[in-house]
């Protein structure tokens, strides 16, 4: 029998903001709610884009905020051998291919998918390549706790890249293995991750790992619906307002807290939302537009 286990899983690139607590939030209150382990992961592979002290900076804020993890808090930086050895599998199944192209050569987003499939037979330039996972033909679906029904045509999705031009494991073959490794069965997260579900759950059927459940929470947006700018991403979580913006947090859950709740201290809070936590409010909200 595999206790229920969920995660939060930051990458310390800058202070947590608005937009993570809304996904600490969501994850922590699903996860006492199922009766489930809530981990920290720090996600801090992409070493060039990680700002020295920040995970320690993002641990403290949660605990200020009241958050309590269960177990050590794992390093995405002490795991390479593992990426490496899921990628060594995947390429021995013949799921791997080198590819040479740059971002600028792709006229998509990489990050959206779309990858056109340029050099399945192989490297169509000299030079450095990253490494992509070959896609599964077909569709794929799940049932997400809050969003219902999704469905994505994978062959649309495109081939992944899971090992970058300079060597360091993607986030997507990072993320499956280390969910795998620690027994996440599930993961609620903001809805920017959506569109990484379908290579998430495919890398896990090519590498026969066990599927969590997925739960995607709406994303914060400006009042204009324009996506949260990056002056607010930018703005650390004031610890000394840790209640109050708890409190709006549950807002943006659609949790509907009662007035009198905004005064209480940071126990109240949690005790109160983890007592009412109703996931059916969120269904179906993928976005939710924060006051003027
Ligand atoms: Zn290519």
């Amino acid at each position: 029998m595999i206790t229920p286990t969920a995660r939060f899983a930051p990458s310390p690139t800058g202070p947590l903001h608005l937009g993570s607590l809304l996904a600490a939030v969501g994850s922590y209150l699903d996860a006492r709610a199922a009766g489930a382990r809530w981990l920290v992961r720090i996600e801090d592979l992409d070493t060039p884009r990680v700002v020295p002290g920040c995970a320690d900076g993002m641990l403290r804020t949660l605990e200020t905020f009241g958050f309590e993890w269960d177990g050590d808090v794992l390093y995405q930086s002490t795991r390479r051998s593992d990426y490496h050895d899921a990628l060594l599998r995947l390429t021995a199944a013949g799921r791997t291919f080198r590819c040479s192209c740059s971002r600028k050569d792709l006229a998509v987003d990489d990050d959206a998918g779309g990858y056109p499939g340029t050099c399945r037979s192989g490297p169509t330039k000299s030079g450095p390549t990253s490494t992509r996972f070959r896609v599964s033909d077909g569709p794929i679906h799940f049932d997400d706790l809050f969003l219902g029904r999704q469905a994505f045509d994978l062959a649309a999705c495109g081939d992944v890249v899971i090992e970058r031009r300079d060597g360091l494991a993607s986030y997507q073959l990072a993320v499956v293995v280390d969910d795998a490794f620690q027994q996440v069965t599930r993961v609620v997260r903001g809805a920017d991750l959506l569109s990484s579900t379908p290579w998430q759950m495919d890398l896990q059927r090519a590498l026969s790992l066990p599927q969590p459940i997925y739960g995607h929470l709406p994303l914060l947006l400006e009042p204009d619906g324009a996506k949260l700018s990056k002056s607010r991403r930018s703005l650390p979580l004031d610890p000394s307002r840790a209640a109050s913006a708890l409190f709006s947090t549950l807002t943006h859950l659609s949790q509907s807290p009662p007035p009198e709740l905004a005064h209480s201290s940071i126990k109240e809070v949690w005790k109160w939302a983890i007592r009412h936590w109703n996931p059916q409010a969120l269904a179906g909200k993928a976005k939710v537009h924060l006051s003027a």
